[in-house]
């Protein structure tokens, strides 16, 4: 049997797996990221020993990489990333050299939304539109059956589509981006504002200090009911739909799946959030409106959809 390997390379570490055609995880191995300011051969060697460990000794046909970064046009260089000391570097051809075999790269969200489509929430739809909801926002694009790249490799870059003019100032040197309202962050952020203000469960979760506040946090005390919580998540979910709103009017798909952390809430997230889509979204009434998904695959559809990734190149040669 063909053995097949997806490698998630994130900001804190090393996801490898064995994939079956049918997207089936077999084996798995993880490694630490060895970081920034180290060597770029150092976190090949991360990933050479995350590859070996889940090959086992077999003979392997080709690996797919899903990089936390931004990865150039052709799926050859990893522009920046922003926990990696790869800047420019030239990673497919690298690797290809150094385990002898067919390697594809591609980013994360990329690979993550090419999972969704062929095996998750998105299957068999000819256009979807990905968001994760992570401490910002991911995304990603599937148009005509493909995920769309764009001209450098940068579409689906949605968490800094400007929603508020002159609002919260975002890591990116932008203001009022979408992933200042609608992320873990945000969640994070309204909920510590009441911490202190108004009486709450998190108070005590947090000791009283907002700053130790986290987003599980707030997703426990809203599944007890709490009203803070739970209003933080109405809010997120009421971004949520806004922004939507925006990519539903531009791409017009049949599905808008929602994967990360913060969607583990649900429909407590989803429904604000379908609420906000059909309040903003033009043409209401005289339209299919796309339905909110969850995704499928979780913290695996990196490594998934990276094995799918190769696997297609492989086809192609
Ligand atoms: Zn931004």
């Amino acid at each position: 049997m063909a053995l097949h390997i997806g490698v998630d390379v994130g900001g804190t570490k090393v996801l490898a797996a064995a994939v079956s055609e049918t997207g089936e995880v077999l084996r798995t191995a993880r490694r630490s990221t060895p970081g920034r300011r180290v060597s770029v051969s150092l976190v090949e060697d991360a990933l050479t020993e995350a590859v070996s460990e889940v090959a086992g000794g077999l003979p392997v046909d080709g690996v797919g990489i899903a990089a936390a970064g931004f990865v150039d046009a052709d799926g050859e260089r990893v522009m920046f990333a922003p926990h990696l000391p790869w800047r420019g570097e030239e990673v497919r051809a690298r690797l290809a050299a150094r385990w002898g075999t067919v390697v594809a790269l591609d980013n994360d969200a990329n690979c993550a939304a090419r999972a969704e489509h062929a095996h998750g929430a998105a299957r068999g739809a000819r256009d979807a539109v990905i968001v994760t909801l992570g401490t910002g926002i991911g995304g990603a694009l599937v148009l005509d059956g493909r995920v769309h790249r764009g001209r450098n490799g940068m579409a689906g870059e949605f968490g800094h589509m400007q929603v508020v003019p002159d609002g919260q100032v975002c890591e990116c040197g932008g203001t009022g981006c979408w992933e200042q309202y609608s992320s873990g962050n945000a969640l994070v952020r309204y909920s510590r504002a009441r911490v202190g203000v108004e009486p709450t469960l998190l108070t005590a979760m947090c000791s009283g200090n907002p700053e130790l506040l986290v987003g599980a946090m707030v997703t426990a005390a809203a599944e007890q009911g709490d009203l803070v919580a739970s209003e933080a998540f109405d809010s997120v979910g009421d971004w949520l739909g806004v922004g939507l709103a925006n990519l539903v009017a531009a791409f017009d798909p049949e599905v808008v799946v929602i994967g990360g952390g913060v969607s583990a809430a649900g429909d407590r997230l989803l429904d604000p959030a379908r609420a906000a889509l059909a309040r903003s979204l033009v043409g209401v009434g005289h339209r299919v409106v796309p339905e909110l998904r969850r995704a499928r695959l979780g913290p695996e559809a990196g490594v998934v959809g990276a094995a799918d990734l190769v696997r297609q190149a492989q086809a192609l040669r």
